[in-house]
């Protein structure tokens, strides 16, 4: 059975990027959002198996939502996203429940090796 993914960034160039490495290897991309408000409520809508989500974004920030994703569902998998030297957002992400983390610029097979390690 595919998982069901939900893809967060404020750059659309990025969700396409993502989603093709995913779509390319098996997993369906289910919703797609650009801030983290507009992810809390696809992922209350959609219930996906994961969530990718960036850090830096508009209104509220993917530290934001992975803590209010979290409270909603505290089972929900969600990989970060983050640039370089935002180690410490980072920590906070994974201090909050994000399971694992991957760097821009991204390479396929980081990302799927995170994904894969998430959905076990
Ligand atoms: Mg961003």
């Amino acid at each position: 059975m595919s998982k069901n993914i939900l893809l967060v960034d404020d750059a659309a160039f990025m969700r396409m990027m993502i989603k093709d490495i995913l779509v390319k290897n098996g997993y369906e991309v289910v919703g797609e959002a650009e801030n983290g408000a507009k992810a809390i409520e696809k992922y209350k809508e959609l219930k996906p198996d994961l969530v990718v989500m960036d850090i830096t974004m508009p209104e509220v920030d993917g530290i934001q939502a992975v803590k209010e994703i979290k409270k909603i569902d505290p089972n929900a998998n969600i990989i970060m996203c983050s640039a370089m030297g935002q180690q410490a957002m980072v920590i906070e992400a994974i201090q909050s429940g994000a399971k694992d983390f991957i760097v821009k610029p991204f390479q396929a097979d980081r990302v799927l090796e995170a994904v894969k390690k998430v959905l076990g």
